[in-house]
């Protein structure tokens, strides 16, 4: 479960923001870019600009994606990404 205290501290204080799930999928910077940066040396994102209009509000929250909050949906995409990370795609001949 996702805990505000694991957010990383390069975010702006605010109601979105990354925390130390991240798994680097680049999502948010793809659709929000106007408030998602990535942090190269951590290999991570951050929030580093709140929405502030419903454009960005709306992006931030991803409409292809149910969820109020970035960090709802980033719990979302890490376990989707475990469950690929732990299938076997090995074929045996
Ligand atoms: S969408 Fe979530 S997991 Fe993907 S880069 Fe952004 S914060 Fe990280």
């Amino acid at each position: 479960m996702a805990d505000p205290a694991n957010r990383y501290p390069e975010n702006v204080p605010g109601k979105f923001y990354v925390d130390d799930q991240c798994i680097d999928c680049d999502l948010c910077r793809e659709t929000a870019p106007a408030n998602f940066k990535r942090n190269d040396d951590g290999g991570h994102s951050y929030v580093y600009k709140q929405a502030e209009n419903p454009d960005e509000e709306a992006r931030c929250n991803d409409g292809r994606l149910p969820g109020r909050s970035h960090r709802q949906r980033r719990l979302r995409f890490s376990s989707v990404a475990n469950a690929l990370l732990k299938t076997d795609f090995s074929f045996r001949l």
